[in-house]
């Protein structure tokens, strides 16, 4: 697992290069350049630790189309996607880059004296990443992270190097120190579970899956270390009879077919009102049919290809025993593709009803009223996102308050804006991403009391 490791295109099955993933001694000396960095990016004046993100920011901005061009050979994502996740990097660099300046502790009133407190960074953070948003993913950690003074080690997933690495470049570019932000291609298990045992990292960010972060949370444990995570979901689309049907129809397939449905927020399964069920299907079968699934570099493209023939074998092996009411088209030939595919009718003790399936499958269930559809909601142990689909706004607000998850949108699937908090309730994860308070999460308050 350390050694060279072969890159293909997900979309032709060609191969596109190869990555060397590190030891466990060349995770150490990472660990140890950033350690080393560490004190004097914590030193460097606020203003200036401002200047230099906004500067990578730039430069991210000004290398859009290269990144995106390797995101789409390397991920298999489509050119838009792939445009947004570059530009949504340099859009959180540019966010947290106002953080330095405005990082400030409290004066607290205690007799005797002046008490004070400060947010210091933590020293090293390392940030492991997913294969499905390689870019945005590790640009939330990364950013605010160096906002706060501390130093990054990221370690991007195996399949999907390219574009972090490139991110490393342009850090350098950029003028942020050497050893500042490093990035070490690595295995799960050899560079990861490195970064989790090494006691010189204070803190880990993860985004994967729940199981690999229950074993990440584990190994944070021994050491108290700080731990992020950011895990998966089986997230409900609820439609309820008063919805505009054909908006909720027309915009299901983009919620969970984005991405080719490789997406923690995916809207997996969709809960309908049963006085709606039959014309909501009706609505829905043509707009997956319409789906357009091929070439991710065409710009019409909407589904790209899966990551990887594994994973493409896998969501497959969903759609054994099932019935399944429509499903869209893919390219025949090579290429890990898989159709649009919806599933009903289906028991919600199903599998697929259950399981993160991570592909472009969709489960349809009916409900009857809102208590009986925030009871399915809630009915898994993930809580990352949902959408609710009403004209009418207690209803909307009810509900929202009932379902349990970090991420609700309202005739809408939207999930993430970079300026307001991201994460899961349940085994969807521990802590928030992005927003205002993030930064938070990469401080240590000291407090210091001076007596007078
Ligand atoms: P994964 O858990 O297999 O891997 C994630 C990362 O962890 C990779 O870099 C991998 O190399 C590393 N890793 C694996 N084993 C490790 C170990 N023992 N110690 C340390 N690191 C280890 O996940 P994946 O298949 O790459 O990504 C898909 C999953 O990520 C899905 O479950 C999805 O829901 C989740 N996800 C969650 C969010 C979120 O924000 N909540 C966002 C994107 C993806």
């Amino acid at each position: 697992m350390t050694g060279e490791f072969d890159l293909i295109d997900p979309s032709t099955e060609k191969p596109i290069g190869s990555v060397h993933l590190a030891s466990v001694e060349e995770t150490d000396e990472a660990i140890a350049r950033a350690k080393a960095a560490a004190p004097s990016w914590a030193a460097v004046a606020p203003g200036d630790r401002a200047r230099l993100l906004r500067r990578f920011a730039d430069a991210v901005d000004a290398d859009i189309d290269y990144l995106a061009d390797l995101e789409v050979r390397n991920a298999g994502h489509t050119i838009g996607n792939a445009r947004w996740e570059a530009g949504n990097v340099r859009d959180v660099l540019n966010y947290y880059s106002a953080a330095p300046e405005r990082l400030s502790g409290r004066q607290i009133p205690v007799p005797g004296g002046i008490d004070v407190t400060f947010k210091e960074p933590l020293g090293v953070v390392g940030v492991i990443a997913p294969w499905n948003f390689p870019m945005p993913i590790a640009g939330w950690g990364v950013a605010p992270a160096l906002a706060a003074g501390n130093t990054v080690v990221l370690k991007p997933a195996e399949l999907t190097p390219l574009t972090a690495l490139r991110l490393g470049e342009l850090a350098l570019q950029a003028g942020i120190p050497e050893g500042v932000f490093q990035v070490v291609p690595g295995a799960g298990p050899v560079t990861g579970a490195r970064l989790v045992s090494h006691p010189d990292v204070r803190k880990i960010v993860f985004t994967g899956s729940t199981a690999v972060g229950k074993t990440i949370l584990r190994g944070c444990a021994e050491q108290v270390k700080r731990v992020t995570l950011e895990l998966g979901g089986k997230n409900a689309n609820i439609v309820f009879a008063d919805a505009d049907l054909e908006r909720a129809a027309a915009t299901a397939p983009d919620g969970v077919f984005d991405n080719s449905g490789q997406d923690c927020c995916s809207r997996s399964r969709i809960l309908v009102q049963r006085s709606v069920y039959d014309r909501f299907m009706e609505l829905l079968e043509p707009a997956v049919q319409a789906y357009r699934v091929g070439a991710p570099a065409d710009p019409d493209t909407q589904m790209g290809p899966l990551v990887s023939a594994g994973h493409r074998d896998k969501v497959v092996s969903y759609l054994d025993d099932v019935p399944i009411a429509f499903a869209g088209s893919a390219p025949s030939g090579a290429g890990y593709w898989v159709p649009p595919t919806v599933l009903a009718p289906i028991e919600t003790a199903a599998r697929q009803w259950r399981d993160e399936i991570f592909g472009p499958v969709v489960a349809v269930v009916p409900f009857d009223d809102e208590a009986d559809a925030i009871r399915l909601a809630n009915d898994t142990e993930y809580g990352l996102s949902g959408s609710i689909w009403t004209r009418d706004l207690g209803r909307a607000i009810r509900v929202s308050r009932g379902v349990q998850s970090g991420n609700l949108s309202v005739n809408s699937h939207s999930s993430v804006r970079y300026w307001t908090p991201f994460g899961g309730f349940k085994q969807s994860g521990l802590g928030r991403e992005l927003g205002p308070d993030a930064v938070d999460a990469f401080t240590e308050v000291k407090n210091v009391f001076i007596a007078t």
